[in-house]
């Protein structure tokens, strides 16, 4: 199967991206997870990305659309792939459209988690990531059973130098004008799946499954 995960920063497209990927069989593509991994090495990506990314702005087109790109060829041969977080602007949803095409993977569904401002910006300010595996906490919503350890494997949580409060505001800002004129995108193509973004991703999961298995469109 192979989606595409579109929502605003906070909708839950990562924690649902999590929930999903084992039953899915798919594999898990982050452009945020995968450049921030960059950062960590300090490769030469890493350096490129880092200004952006902690400004709240977007890293530009050609430079994710490589990593989608590279990421696609081996992802698809896998039984499919989840996008979370690409495309964000219109010029990389065409482009995916072109590498899609190339490799004849068409997209099945766009998973639109739409949100409420209030329950975004209370998701993000909340939110913390393990360090060694990525999982997601949240210090009311989903805490962990220790606190600033993963439940998972035990990893220190942090939270995300642009999950703050004046950083969250540029990337809802960026949100609104590059990112949110996809949906319409989609819409016209007859992908768009619609999806309570204020709704636990535990219940979106289970809601999925039920559609997914009803349309037929398991693997
Ligand atoms: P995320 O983890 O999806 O919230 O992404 C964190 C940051 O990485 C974003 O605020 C951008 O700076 C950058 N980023 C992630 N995905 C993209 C993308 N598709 N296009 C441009 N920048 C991106």
């Amino acid at each position: 199967m192979r989606l595409v995960l579109l929502g605003a920063p906070g909708a839950g497209k990562g924690t649902l991206a999590n929930l999903l990927k084992d039953t899915l069989k798919v594999a898990h593509i982050s452009t945020g997870d995968i450049l921030r991994e960059e950062m960590k090495k300090n490769s030469a990506l890493g350096r490129q990305a880092k200004a952006f990314i902690e400004s709240g702005s977007l890293v530009p087109d050609e430079i994710v659309t490589q990593l989608v790109e590279k990421s696609l060829k081996t992802a698809h041969l896998k039984g499919g792939f989840m996008l979370d977080g690409f495309p964000r602007t219109r010029q990389q949803a065409e482009d995916l459209d072109i590498i899609l095409d190339k490799i004849k993977q068409p997209i099945d569904a766009v998973l639109y988690l739409d949100s409420t401002l209030p329950v975004l910006i209370q998701r993000l300010t909340g939110r913390r990531i393990c360090k060694s595996c990525g999982g997601v906490f949240h210090i009311k919503n989903r805490p962990p059973k220790k606190a600033g350890v993963c439940d998972l494997c035990g990893g220190e949580l942090y939270q995300r130098a642009d999950d703050n409060e004046e950083t969250i505001k540029t990337r809802m800002d960026v949100y609104l004008t590059n990112t949110l004129p996809i949906v319409e995108y989609y819409k016209k193509k007859s992908k768009l799946e619609e999806l309570d973004g204020d709704a636990e991703a535990e219940e979106l999961q289970k809601q999925l499954l039920t559609t997914f298995n009803e349309k037929g469109i398991f693997n």
